[in-house]
């Protein structure tokens, strides 16, 4: 089995001005399918040849697990923005976010600090427990939350790929203006 690259679900410069086409080239292009690649080499003749991705993220460690990390990282932020969806979260989804943060507002400004904090690569999440408590964590490098039995719901990508040629070193305006094209119907779906 090989994994696949899935095509973006918009053009390359339907993000602009947030994300440039040019990011979307580097980062989609060449970033995320190195990922991908890597993986496809990693797993052959390997006991997860035919594993789901994320089995190999809850078992696998070294340069299986970042690959694979990676790989299914990338696909999950990619797939959270749209040129044109909710910019608000709604249902369910709304009503934990103002009782476990205060507000969207509170929300939005302690995942932005969470991002902006997290020192060297990473992620920074949303997740929800098993009792459905929501909870913003930093992940260095390919962490996932997948691996503390958490359900990851929206990530944002603070490695330098992902921002330094639109906002050179200004990671904290990359992670302000991604909320102008995080799409909250496909969040509140992985709720
Ligand atoms: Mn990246």
């Amino acid at each position: 089995m090989k994994y696949e690259q899935p095509a973006l679900p918009y053009a390359e410069n339907a993000l602009e001005p947030v994300i440039s086409a040019e990011t979307i080239r580097y980062h989609y292009g060449k970033h995320e399918k190195a990922y991908i690649d890597n993986l496809n080499r990693l797993i052959k003749g390997t006991e997860y040849e035919d594993a789901e991705l994320e089995d190999i993220i809850e078992q696998a460690k070294g340069p299986l697990f970042n690959n694979a990390s990676q790989a299914w990282n990338h696909i999950f932020y990619f797939f959270s923005f749209s040129p044109d969806g909710s910019r608000e979260p709604g249902g369910e989804l709304r009503k934990a976010i103002d009782r476990d943060f205060g507000s969207f507002e509170k929300f939005k400004e302690e995942f932005v600090e969470a991002g902006a904090g997290l020192f060297g690569s990473g992620w920074v999440w949303l997740s929800r427990d098993v009792d459905g408590k929501l909870l913003i964590t930093q992940g260095s490098n390919a962490q996932n939350p997948l691996t503390d039995g958490l359900t990851p719901l929206l990530t944002f990508d603070v490695w330098e790929h992902a921002y330094y040629i639109d906002y050179k070193n200004l990671r904290a305006d990359y992670l302000r203006n991604l909320w102008n094209i995080v799409d909250w119907d496909v969040v509140e779906s992985r709720y």
